[in-house]
């Protein structure tokens, strides 16, 4: 997990810095001072004295907070403007003192960041308490009337000495607090950034990093080896745009299943599939072509945004899909997500990562599901398809199961919310296995496009039986 830990009083720059820092590196970024702010905000909202620890802890369980880029929701309710205002920022220092609450927002960050393999983060014990391993850790300070000077500029409503003054007490509250206080962690750089721009405390950070671990790199081993990476455009792992002066984004947090994760989706699963019976009549053929035991790249044809779910019901256990990161933005949507089976995948990262990322859910020993086609298509021909799910297929040394659905383009056409009561036929074909590898890790140009050729003409024969026996 690569977390970058930036931690500092009020108007040391941390979110400026910190959000330019996370754009540049291609990380997502978390500004945990917004956590505080949104559970003070809800307590304020509630009536609840923000003093009174207990009822104040119990809330910061129960409480949905969304801290996005550009938005924070408090249950429901857009939270973006209240949470930086007078009322909030007297109270969110005695917020933030309570143990209860302190322990809740850590769980919930250090979760932020496992879903997301890590992420730029700033507060004011990221580096001490909650990720004291953090691949970075800087502590941002400036002089006093600095910050002073850069708050007064963000809240135009409030003069210099009031914004002064109220700096002035958070900061000895924060300071002074007996869980997790402000301070420089343990191995923090600190930076003064009174007289710097945010440009030149960017570039210094940027400069500080540790080069990323090198790690195999599926696409870079076979090219010396003349052999092969998926071919052209921006198939179905999504990001074939990225250049080589692309940063590497941190790992993608793929852990096999949790206990909860699995009687959840069990929970979900089960749900759907009984009403996709009822509803569309759903038939699922071929199910003993679906391998029992052991990882295996399911590749089904795509017509409907409900493929995704739909071909969760021709195994009881998850399978992994591939999600756009953007998803995992809302903390409670990315959990359900996750939950599913689905993880993040950076557009604009090296396409090579989420090869990796691919290749690590295999290794963790759960299929994924890639769509062969990249994107969902109409019309009855299986055509154009890409070779990334025969890559991994050839790579992981497992196989390759392909996937008619027919019907899912009626029951819910293209540009349609809602959906109708057509049936539905999934049918699963024989698997496409790989040849046995050489021991080196590589695989043949020549094998990924033949599994590719193979593939496309059993999809179509399985989408053709599946559209006629949906008709
Ligand atoms: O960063 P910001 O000024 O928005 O933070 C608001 C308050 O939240 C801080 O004054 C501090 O009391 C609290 N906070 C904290 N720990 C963090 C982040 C913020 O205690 N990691």
């Amino acid at each position: 997990m690569k977390v970058i830990a930036i931690d500092g009083p009020a108007g040391s720059g941390k979110s400026t810095v910190a959000r330019r820092l996370a754009e540049r590196l291609g990380l997502e970024y978390l500004d945990t001072g917004a956590m505080y702010r949104g559970v003070t905000f809800a307590a304020l909202r509630r009536g609840i004295d923000p003093a009174d620890p207990e009822p104040v802890a119990q809330l910061a369980k129960s409480v949905e907070l969304e801290v996005a880029d550009d938005h924070v929701r408090v249950d429901d309710v857009d939270a973006s403007i209240e949470i930086r205002g007078p009322e909030v920022s007297r109270a969110v220092s005695l917020v933030a003192a309570n143990p209860g609450v302190r322990s809740e927002m850590v769980r919930r960050q250090r979760e932020w960041a496992a879903e997301r393999g890590g992420g730029v983060i700033e507060g004011r014990d990221i580096g001490s308490v909650v990720f004291p391993d953090a691949v970075l850790k800087v502590y941002l300070s400036a002089r006093p009337e600095v910050r002073a000077e850069r708050r007064a500029a963000e809240v135009t409503d409030l003069d210099y000495e009031t914004v002064a003054a109220d700096m002035a007490r958070r900061d000895a509250l924060d300071q002074g607090r007996e869980t997790a206080p402000l301070l420089q962690a343990a191995g923090a750089i600190e930076l003064d950034t009174s007289d710097m721009t945010i440009d030149e405390i960017v570039a210094d950070l940027a400069g500080r990093l540790p080069e990323p671990d090198e790690v195999t790199e599926p696409a870079e081993d076979t090219e010396r080896a003349e052999d092969t990476e998926p071919s052209e455009g921006s198939g179905p792992t999504g990001a074939h745009e990225a250049r080589s002066d692309t940063v590497r984004a941190a790992p993608v947090d793929v852990h096999p299943p949790t206990a909860i994760e699995r009687t959840s989706y069990a929970a979900v699963r089960g749900l759907f599939l009984g009403l996709a019976k009822l509803f569309f009549r759903l038939e699922i053929r071929g199910r003993e072509h679906v391998p029992a035991h052991g990882p295996f790249v399911l590749a089904p044809v795509h017509r409907s945004n409900l493929d995704f779910i739909l071909v969760a019901t021709v195994r009881r256990p998850r399978m992994r899909y591939m999600g756009k990161a953007s998803i995992w933005k809302s903390a409670l949507l990315g959990r359900f997500v996750s939950m599913l089976g689905a993880f993040p995948v950076h557009r604009g990262t090296a396409d090579r990562e989420s090869l990796r990322t691919c290749m690590r859910v295999i290794e963790n020993g759960e299929p994924l599901v890639m769509f062969p086609e990249g994107t969902r298509r109409s019309g009855p021909v299986v055509k154009d398809l890409f070779d990334g799910p025969a890559y991994v297929a050839a790579r992981a040394g497992v196989p390759l199961v392909p996937v008619g659905i027919g019907g899912s383009d009626r029951a819910m056409p293209v540009g349609s919310k809602m959906v109708r009561p057509h049936k539905i036929v999934l049918v699963v074909g024989e698997p496409i296995v790989p040849e046995p590898g050489d021991g080196t890790g590589r695989v043949k140009r020549r094998e990924v496009r033949q599994m590719t050729e193979r593939l496309q003409v059993d999809l179509q024969a399985l989408y053709d039986a599946a559209r006629a026996a949906a008709e």
